[in-house]
């Protein structure tokens, strides 16, 4: 019997909070045989050319990808989205303001950090990612641990900037209306990212009526009563599915990962009849 095809649609690259870059995970991706997959750094796109250039290379397709923190009843909710032209300057203008917005935050939250006895700066932070790069916690938590301030990369959320921890500060996000239009105009398609637990039943249908197309249903995070609830949800919303390993290179105890989470090629091509029809 042939072996079904992997496709991995949600991974992270150094263009985020990930350790490898485009290359690097394509070349994962081609020792694994997968035919398709997608990049979804955090509110950026700028590795995807790289992607498809090297992935041409190799023989994989991959698709544009992204994914956007948005504002959903005061909740944080990821948006991923597909096969949209990475392009698209209005799109570009709205990942690139938001990432602005994360500046001045992390900015904040390392302020506090100082107050709090650690010499830690953003300058720092940022001279060791391109200029090109989301920055988030994760880098500020490495950070903290390669100054010794913190015992770990986890101790760090733990002790100082976790949810509601004394450095943390919150985080203004776009309301997911607005992403989900930028990507819709962009051509592409958004989905609900590992909506788990907490993104259940009411809540639920209320995002769904924000005009999503699709839900992960496949993620590290799900259990296999998540799944056969989501695909159930997915067939009765004429939903599409996608999935992944949320892979960010090992560097969140994630390596285990890469591999297992994965959707076929037919979720794809339930994709591209919905944006071809
Ligand atoms: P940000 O988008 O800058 O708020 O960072 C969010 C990211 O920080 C999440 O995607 C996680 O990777 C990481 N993170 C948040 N809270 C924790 C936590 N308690 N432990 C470990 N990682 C965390
Ligand atoms: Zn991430
Ligand atoms: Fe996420
Ligand atoms: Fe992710």
């Amino acid at each position: 019997m042939q072996m079904q095809q992997r496709v991995d649609l949600h991974m992270h690259s150094c263009y985020s909070d990930g350790k490898l870059n485009p290359n690097q995970l394509i070349d994962l991706c081609a020792k694994a045989e997968m035919p398709i997959i997608s990049i979804t750094d955090h509110d950026n796109v700028n590795g995807i050319e790289e992607a498809i250039v090297y992935g041409n290379q190799k023989g994989i397709q991959v698709i544009p990808g992204v994914e956007v923190s948005t504002d959903f009843e005061g909740i944080e909710v990821h948006l991923l989205g597909y096969f949209f032209d990475y392009n698209n300057a209005h799109l570009k203008d709205f990942l690139n303001d938001i990432r602005l917005m994360r500046r001045k935050r992390n900015e904040l939250i390392v302020s506090k950090l100082n107050e709090m006895g650690s010499k830690i700066s953003f300058v720092s932070i940022e001279s060791k990612v391109s200029s090109q790069t989301t920055i988030g916690r994760p880098h500020i938590a490495n950070e903290l641990n390669e100054e010794g301030f913190v015992n770990s990369y986890y101790d760090a959320f733990i002790k100082y900037i976790g949810d509601g921890k004394p450095a943390y500060v919150k985080k203004t996000n776009p309301d997911i209306r607005e992403a989900v239009e930028q990507i819709s105009e962009a051509g592409g398609l958004s989905f609900i990212a590992h909506p788990g637990k907490a993104l259940r039943d009411d809540t639920l249908i209320r995002l769904i009526n924000k005009g999503i197309d699709g839900l992960e249903v496949i993620h590290p995070s799900h259990s296999d009563d998540d799944i056969e609830y989501f695909t159930g949800i997915a067939a009765e919303y004429f939903l599409l599915i996608c999935g992944g390993s949320d892979f960010h290179g090992g560097s969140k105890n994630d390596g285990k990962n890469f591999g297992k989470y994965s959707v076929t090629p037919v979720e794809v091509a339930n994709m591209k009849r919905r944006l071809f029809s």
